[in-house]
């Protein structure tokens, strides 16, 4: 796909965040680029609006900058997947491993309905573990994890190109 080098670029790369030896990958040039920022949107919007898919599941903070304008195009729901205490209403949680310690993702009891078809989005994929995480939340609400896509992939992980035996759609490799 063409449009894949200037998404690619448009993506800062900022050494040594949040700490010493992280290439971090920073989206948020690409939201400052009109073109790039709807290319990326329109490529999973292509993808997923024949896929019969009812539920897109962002994860905070930055599945959150790409989720919404998914689901408003392929008319399906927006589910926000949030760090601990953040969600008022009833949820569900599920921790998963960081470097140093867990971290824990919740979800709304009642916002998705047994057999509804899902995908789950974020910024970028590295171990898998968050969206492992994301994954088990939505089946234990009985819901079909159909994908899940993220803009950037480490390389590990694109080459396997799934996880825990689910798709995994990618866009761009970090530069
Ligand atoms: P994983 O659980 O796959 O190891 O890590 C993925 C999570 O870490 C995602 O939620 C992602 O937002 C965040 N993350 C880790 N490294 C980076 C990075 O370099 N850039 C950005 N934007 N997010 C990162």
């Amino acid at each position: 796909d063409p449009r894949l080098q200037a998404i690619s670029e448009a993506i800062r790369v900022i050494p040594h965040f949040p700490k010493t030896g992280i290439m971090f990958q920073d989206i948020t040039t690409l939201l400052l680029n009109h073109k790039a920022f709807k290319d990326t949107v329109d490529i999973f919007i292509d993808r997923f609006r024949d896929m019969d898919i009812s539920v897109v599941a962002g994860i905070e903070a930055r599945g959150f900058m790409f989720g919404p304008s998914i689901a408003l195009a392929i008319g399906a729901k927006f589910v926000p997947l949030r760090k601990p205490r953040k969600l008022p209403g009833e949820v569900i949680s599920e921790a998963y491993e960081l470097e140093y310690g867990t971290d824990c993702l919740e979800m709304h009891v009642g916002a998705v309905v047994p057999g509804e078809r899902a995908v789950i989005i974020d910024d970028l994929v590295a171990t898998g573990g968050t969206l492992s995480a994301a994954t088990r939340l939505l089946e234990r609400m009985g819901a079909e994890v159909v994908e899940c896509a993220c803009v950037i992939g480490l390389p590990e992980v694109k080459g396997q190109r799934r996880l825990n035996g689910k798709p995994l759609y990618i866009l761009v490799e970090p530069r």
